[in-house]
C-alpha cells in the first residue's frame, strides 16, 4: 500500500493510492497516520479494505492539493551517519565500525514538495537523499533481525538536509546542523513492506537544478535496515511512528571538488525507485 497525507500543513487528511491510481481520502475510515494509528494496527485495518471499499472513497486531487509528510508528528527522528562507504570516504572519514547515531528534531519533518529554508547565516546548506524507515511497533531490546524486520511499518523517501558549518565547525555534536527549520522533507508516500521486495536493493538519486549529484543503491549500506533497528533498540526504545534516516550515499555538496552548497532559489529533486519523488525550492529564511 501507498499511504499519504494531503492538505494544508497541520490539517492533512490521511489518504491512500487506490486501485486505479487515484488518491483516495481515508479520513472517514481512520485517524491520522501518527503514533496512535501505527500502535493500534492501523496499517492492518487499511489493508483489510476491499477494492470495492476503496472505490467508494472520495478522490483527492494531488495535482492541486499539497502533499504532506505521510507520517504525522513522529516521536523522534533517528539518523545513521556515514552508512555508505563512498560517502564516508568523501567526508574524509573511515567507514564506521559501529553505527554513528544522532537525533534530528522531529519538528523538522515537512512535506516532500514544501519550501526548505536556508537558515540565517548559513553558507553550507547541503543535501542528503536517504531511505527512511517508519517504525510500526515498539522496539525494545530486540533479539534478532527478524524481530526488527517485523517492526517496520513502511519505507519513505527522506531528505536529511544538513548545514555543514553548523554541523562540523561550530563545536559539539552534529545536531545543530541537522535540526534547522524544515530540514526533513518526507514522502510522498509511506510504502508498506509488502510492496518493497528488498530494502537493500533500492536505487536512490538526487538532482540539484537538474544536474545529477547522488546516484546510489541501498545495497551499499554498511549497516542494513534490520541491523540498524535491532542495534538502536539496545540503546533507546523505538516507538510506532518514529522515523529512521538510514544514511546517504556519495555525492553531497561537502564531498564535491570544489564543494558546492545550496543557494536561494535552487531546486532539489530526489527519489527512490518505488517510493516516489520529491521536489523542493530552497529559500533563504526571513
Ligand atoms: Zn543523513
Amino acid at each position: 500500500m501507498r499511504l499519504l497525507r494531503v492538505g494544508p500543513a497541520g490539517a492533512e487528511r490521511p489518504a491512500i493510492v487506490g486501485p486505479l491510481g487515484h488518491t483516495l481520502d481515508l479520513s472517514a475510515v481512520t485517524e491520522d497516520f501518527g503514533a496512535e494509528f501505527f500502535s493500534t494496527g492501523g496499517v492492518d485495518r487499511i489493508a483489510r479494505l476491499t477494492r470495492a471499499d476503496k472505490l467508494r472513497l472520495p478522490q483527492l486531487d494531488v495535482g492541486v492539493l499539497r502533499v504532506g509528510s505521510p507520517i504525522a508528528r513522529p516521536c523522534k527522528v533517528v539518523c545513521i551517519g556515514l552508512n555508505y562507504a563512498d560517502h564516508a570516504a568523501e567526508s574524509g572519514q573511515p567507514p564506521p565500525e559501529e553505527p554513528i547515531v544522532f537525533l534530528k528534531d522531529p519538528c523538522t519533518v515537512v512535506g516532500p514538495n514544501d519550501v526548505v529554508l536556508i537558515p540565517r547565516g548559513s553558507v553550507k546548506t547541503d543535501w542528503e537523499v536517504e531511505l527512511g524507515v517508519v517504525i510500526g511497533a515498539t522496539c525494545r531490546y530486540l533479539e534478532d533481525e527478524a524481530q526488527a524486520s517485523a517492526a517496520i511499518a513502511g519505507y519513505v523517501v527522506s531528505h536529511d538536509v544538513s548545514e555543514r558549518e553548523f554541523q562540523l565547525e561550530r563545536g559539539g555534536q552534529w545536531d545543530k546542523g541537522k535540526s534547522c527549520e524544515t530540514f526533513n522533507p518526507v514522502g510522498p508516500w509511506l510504502v508498506t513492506p509488502d510492496e518493497v521486495q528488498r530494502s537493500d536493493g533500492l536505487h536512490l538519486w538526487l538532482d540539484v537544478n537538474g544536474r545529477r549529484m547522488q546516484d546510489g543503491s541501498t545495497k551499499s549500506l554498511i549497516f542494513s535496515v534490520p541491523f540498524v533497528i535491532r542495534y538502536l533498540s539496545q540503546f533507546m526504545v523505538l516507538h510506532p511512528g518514529d522515523l529512521i534516516n538510514t544514511g546517504t550515499p556519495a555525492g553531497v555538496g561537502l564531498g564535491r571538488s570544489p564543494t558546492q552548497y545550496l543557494r536561494n532559489g535552487d531546486v532539489v529533486e530526489l527519489g527512490i525507485d518505488g517510493l516516489g519523488t520529491q521536489r523542493q525550492v530552497f529559500r533563504r529564511a526571513d
